[in-house]
């Protein structure tokens, strides 16, 4: 069986079977849930005892989901994102704790990527996207007046208070380079709270994970190479992390001969032309979801140091040159378990 995702970069393989675990006791059963969420499928695939707790828990981690969509949407005009937004200029807003907390990893991977990473550049970001609707370049002066905008030096976080800043009017945030490894996340915890600790939670390309399946040592990941349509080309196993991919494999315009990426590099204003597509594994989704758009902005030479830097961090990024596929890794990459590609059985997959 084979379920496909609207996805993109990942491909997750989770080959434990119901009750192949060796533990004593009742044998823990596979359930699967899906449900649309934050624009892409979430998918939640657990091992546990009886129906009624599988219910239970993947409602909660449903729900929880849904709650940080509510709090985070760009899309939904009254998300408490959109109305911090709409209050830029202003004085100090007080905000919920999920989002003082999404906003402050934000503000410190922008500090930490040299300003890479940015989810104030939304401006930007919109006008990039209608580029790609529209096939057009976006008017340099309206670019120019978007960029004039975008610094999350203009963020402003207190702590004590749980305030948020947006100290220039016109001001926007996305958090659309952090938010669905950062909900992945939290459904897994959800999980974890509700007593099933074997979960695995995909949001499209942004995969949590928790304990392994019985009897097994991790969940088992392929890496979906730069042809999306292409299958993986490597497998590894993964327990109690995150994994993460960013790239332009799907999400991209091509003007004039060149391909411009959906990720944007705030301190040009230009949507990326690398052909590039970037994994990174960390101990936590929201992590490993704004590396990915991290790494992907600054490139092999500037973004490896910064998975070095970060515990827990491992990164491959596959780059298309005129020569052919370049590959690079972080130094924890290699200490991530290889697994052989896994013969056909029960797989989730979030190949586009
Ligand atoms: P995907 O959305 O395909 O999973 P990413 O995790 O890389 O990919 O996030 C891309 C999204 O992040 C974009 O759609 C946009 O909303 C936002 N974004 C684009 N460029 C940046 C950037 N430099 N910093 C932070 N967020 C960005
Ligand atoms: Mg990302």
């Amino acid at each position: 069986m084979s379920i496909k995702l609207a996805g993109r970069c990942l491909i997750v393989l989770a080959l434990g079977f119901p009750g192949l675990g060796a533990e004593p006791g009742p044998k823990p059963t596979r359930f699967e849930f899906a449900e649309p969420h934050m624009g892409s499928e979430f998918k939640l695939v657990l091992y546990t005892e009886n129906e009624a707790t599988a219910r239970r828990a993947s409602r909660a981690a449903f729900d929880r989901i849904a709650a940080l969509d509510k709090i985070l949407s760009d899309y939904i005009p009254d998300s408490e994102l959109m109305q911090l937004c709409d209050r830029a200029g202003g004085p100090p807003v007080a905000v919920s704790p999920d989002l003082f907390d999404v906003l402050s990893r934000s503000r410190s991977i922008y500090e930490r990527s040299e300003g890479a990473f940015d989810v104030t550049v939304a401006p930007v970001v919109r006008l990039w996207r209608r580029a790609r609707r529209e096939h057009k370049l976006p008017d340099p002066e309206r670019l120019a007046q978007a960029k004039a905008l975008v610094g999350s030096d203009r963020l402003r976080l207190d702590s004590n208070a749980k305030t948020v800043q947006l100290l220039k009017k016109g001001m926007r945030l996305d958090v659309g380079g952090i938010g669905k490894g950062y909900a992945a996340q939290a459904a897994v915890d959800v999980l974890k709270r509700e007593g099933v600790s074997r979960a695995l939670v995909a949001g499209s390309g942004d995969i949590a994970v928790g304990d392994p399946p019985p009897g097994r040592k991790g969940w088992t990941i392929g890496v979906a190479p730069l042809d999306a349509s292409s299958p993986p080309q490597r497998y590894f196993s993964l327990a109690n992390g995150a994994v993460s991919t960013s790239g332009d494999a799907e999400k991209y315009v091509e003007i004039d001969g060149k391909r411009y990426s959906h990720i944007v590099d705030p301190r040009t204003g230009v949507g990326v032309i690398d052909r590039c597509s970037v994994t990174v594994v960390a101990p936590d989704g929201g992590t490993a979801d704004s590396l990915d758009t991290a790494v992907y902005v600054l490139g092999p030479d500037r973004g490896l140091p910064l998975i070095e830097a970060t515990p827990g961090a491992a990164a491959l990024i596959v780059r298309r040159t005129a020569q052919g596929e370049q590959t690079f890794e972080s130094k924890r990459w290699k200490d991530l378990t290889p697994v052989p590609p896994p013969s056909t059985g029960t797989s989730i997959s979030t190949a586009p």
